[in-house]
């Protein structure tokens, strides 16, 4: 009895586990996205920069009634940053930081008991 009592726990192990891999898989996943995401933002961004560029300098050599087109390009240019700025913090939350070196910060692979970068004793 005990024996079948011990299999059970095992695959309730193995359970939990393929629960965590299907949970990474997931943020990877959406990892991903984001930066999918980002990168399309940044275009949107160049060109909105670009726009503005050009814009100003016409409304420089004169060109009128551009004023209210470049603010708005301003205004968006600004929301998109911020936008960028969150889903750079959301990959950072979803990516798992490697170990460092407690001395020299120097990443760490994951099982190291000593720094290879200065000889440090890692503790855990
Ligand atoms: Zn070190």
């Amino acid at each position: 009895m005990e024996f079948i009592k011990n299999l059970g726990e095992k695959a309730k192990d193995i359970g939990g586990m393929a629960k965590d891999l299907t949970k990474r898989s997931g943020e990877l996943l959406e990892v991903t996205k984001l930066r999918f995401e980002i990168n399309k933002l940044q275009k949107i961004l160049d060109n909105n920069l670009e726009a503005i560029g050009e814009l100003s300098y016409r409304r420089f050599k004169g060109e009128e009634g551009l004023g209210e087109e470049i603010e708005r390009l301003l205004q968006s240019t600004q929301v998109l940053e911020k936008d960028m700025e969150n889903m750079k913090e959301q990959i950072e939350k979803l990516t798992p930081k490697a170990p460092a070196c407690p001395k020299c910060s120097k990443e760490l692979p994951q099982e190291a008991n000593y720094c290879a970068n200065c000889g440090q004793k890692v503790v855990e």
